[in-house]
């Protein structure tokens, strides 16, 4: 059975509203070199927005309507923000036939005959649209910390939508504290080079993993492994197996089911600072314990 201070230290965990599923967990947390956190929904609120609309031709309500039209069938984050702001418009986006989505890239759909396709401008560069034209604006966007998502009809370039997501209130706070504790924080993200960079600078970060598909989550926690042990929070379906192959998992509350069962530890409030809070309370146990 586990020392006495090591449940007393999970209990006093449960009271601020972190589970650790297991004494491992617990005792493992503690020694922990550096932590790997997912940006959407873990560093952030995970409610994106739609923050800016613009449309070659200069109808953005058309531009918004044909996009929201592809999104309605995707559950990404981004995709229910571009249905949200049509809804909020007014607008009624027609049905979409043959709907698919490339993880981590974008989605397509046929709407009204036409082949629209909607991602983040290296998808849609890779599908052989030249956006040369709108590379300053989309730099510009993504070094203010904005989400460029590019709307592409029958190999055409029709507009992009900008998105924000933002930063939870105590995250900066969080990766304070954990870097005075002697923590390398690590950014790991889908999302593009600058925006993560933007967002990894805010908060101070350490690290930054940009374009890191879903796939390739759990590998790269494999890499970080290599320097020493580490923990990962996040709260996606794609965290799982990076949850799973880090020493110690860590999953938000609000996080999918997915998520949490492949987590050590969940922080059921979604307070993120309760990721420095319980390794303080892990170290503190421990002392006890001596
Ligand atoms: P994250 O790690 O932030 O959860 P994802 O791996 O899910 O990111 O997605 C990475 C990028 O792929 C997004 O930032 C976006 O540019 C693009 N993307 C993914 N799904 C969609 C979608 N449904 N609509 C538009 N873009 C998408
Ligand atoms: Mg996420």
């Amino acid at each position: 059975s586990a020392p006495l201070s090591i449940v007393r230290g999970a209990g006093e965990a449960a009271e601020k509203g972190v589970l650790m599923r297991t004494g491992e967990a617990f005792q493992g947390y503690r020694v922990v070199r550096q932590i790997a956190f997912d940006k959407t929904g873990t560093l952030t609120e995970g409610q994106p927005r739609v923050h800016e609309v613009e449309a070659a031709s200069g109808d953005a309500d058309a531009l918004l309507t044909l996009a929201a039209a592809v999104e309605a069938a995707s559950e990404h984050p981004l995709a229910e923000a571009v249905v949200e702001a049509a809804f909020e418009a007014g607008l009624t986006p027609p049905d979409a036939e043959s709907f698919e989505a490339t993880p981590g890239k974008g989605v397509t759909a046929r709407i009204d005959g036409a082949n629209v396709l909607v991602g983040s401008p290296r998808f849609v560069t890779e599908s052989g649209v030249d956006l040369t034209s709108i590379e300053r604006q989309v730099s510009e966007l993504e070094d203010k910390g904005r989400t460029v998502i590019v709307v592409v009809r029958d190999g055409e370039f029709i507009g992009l939508l900008a998105l924000g997501d933002a930063p939870r209130g105590d995250a900066a706070e969080t990766i304070t504290r954990l870097r005075d504790a002697g923590v390398r924080t690590v950014l790991v993200t889908g999302d593009n080079e600058r925006t993560a960079a933007r967002v990894a600078r805010d908060l101070g970060l350490d690290e930054v993993h940009a374009e890191v598909l879903p796939g390739e989550k759990a590998e790269l926690i494999r890499n970080l492994q290599t320097r020493g042990r580490t923990a990962m929070v996040g709260d996606g379906v794609n965290d799982a197996p990076a949850l799973m192959q880090a020493d110690v998992g860590i999953a938000m509350g609000s996080g999918t089911d997915i998520a949490i069962d492949a987590a050590d530890i969940i922080i059921l409030n979604n307070r993120i600072s309760n990721v420095a809070e319980a390794r303080e309370i892990s170290s503190e146990g421990y002392r006890k314990m001596l």
